[in-house]
């Protein structure tokens, strides 16, 4: 495979919390930066729990050349913290957006949000912003979490592309069938802007099998039961993440060149040793 071969390529990270994070951030950002991602995305925490170090995360990351754009969830701040915080974004010549409700933080969950359903903040944008952001939105092949059926949460996706949306990544997933049955269901919604897959690598067996409980991405069982085998073996569960994932990438790949959008979590090897992979095909 070339890079050229895929239409689109980023990287997602979440705000370091102190120096020695920051520091390893952007020597993850050096070497990812070889694979010339159209762009890195920073997170946007819980409730806007991480308002300012997003900000701070995404100045920083421009200031070095990495081209970096924010995530938004709204949160709790009033409807014109939230326009200034669209103004500084514009400021720093920001062209593109993640938009999203987000989930409430635990630690503030008597905090009534501003929103009840991302649709409404990519009205905001749109409206008082007109074109001048791109703006990307999440969406789930294996349906969201809250959302009682497929067909439901097709609908309100589809709510959210006619609000302004240009561009769709999805929860990542480890069946590439989900993802082709699901930009089927979506083109016969009528759903045409590119769907991103989002790709999670494959490092930390206890975490992944808690965070994809939570937030609805299924563990396949042929999958599960190679990742408990291997579990304790670092240099073995390494391995098999960067073969299943790796396939994964392929197969994506030969469905439809959809891009792809990896989720980091601001560590460079597990996302290089599936490029090097996937590039040595
Ligand atoms: P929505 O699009 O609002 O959908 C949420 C649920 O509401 C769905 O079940 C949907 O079907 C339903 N719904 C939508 N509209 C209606 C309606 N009119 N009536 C009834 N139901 C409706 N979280 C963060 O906090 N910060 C981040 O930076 C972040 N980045 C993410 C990036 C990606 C690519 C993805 C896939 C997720 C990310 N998340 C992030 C997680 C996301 O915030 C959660 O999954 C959240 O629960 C849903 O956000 P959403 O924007 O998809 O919400």
């Amino acid at each position: 495979m070339d890079r050229q071969d895929l239409n689109h390529l980023s990287f997602e990270f979440f705000p370091p919390k102190n120096e020695r994070e920051t520091r390893n951030l952007l020597r993850t950002a050096r070497r990812l930066d070889r694979f010339r991602p159209d762009f890195y995305s920073v997170t946007h925490g819980a409730g806007g729990s991480t308002r300012e170090g997003t900000f701070e995360t995404i100045k920083l990351l421009r200031k070095k050349g990495f081209n970096a754009i924010p995530h938004l969830s709204w949160g709790t701040d009033s409807r014109q913290e939230m326009l200034e915080l669209l103004h500084e974004y514009g400021r720093l010549g920001i062209s593109q957006l993640v938009l999203l409700r987000g989930d409430r933080s635990a630690d503030r969950e008597d905090a009534e949000p501003a929103i009840r359903y991302a649709k409404e903040l990519v009205e905001l944008v749109r409206a008082t912003t007109g074109n001048r952001f791109k703006i990307n939105v999440a969406c789930y092949p294996e349906v969201h979490p809250e959302a009682s059926s497929l067909a439901e949460d097709l609908l309100h996706l589809q709510e959210k592309v006619r609000a302004g949306a240009n561009c769709c990544i999805t929860q990542y997933f480890y069946a590439v069938g989900a993802y082709q049955s699901f930009v089927n269901s979506c083109r016969a919604y009528d759903i045409r802007v590119p769907i991103i897959a989002g790709i999670m690598p494959i490092s930390n067996v206890t975490k992944l099998v808690d965070f994809s409980a939570k937030c609805g991405a299924e563990i396949p069982k042929w999958l599960d039961q190679q990742l408990q085998d291997a579990r304790d073996e670092p240099q073995r569960l390494q391995e098999l993440g960067t073969d299943v994932v790796a396939r994964l990438c392929r197969q994506l790949l030969d469905f439809n060149r959809c891009g792809l959008h990896f989720y980091t979590l601001n560590r460079a090897q597990p996302t290089q040793a599936i490029f090097k992979r996937l590039l040595s095909d």
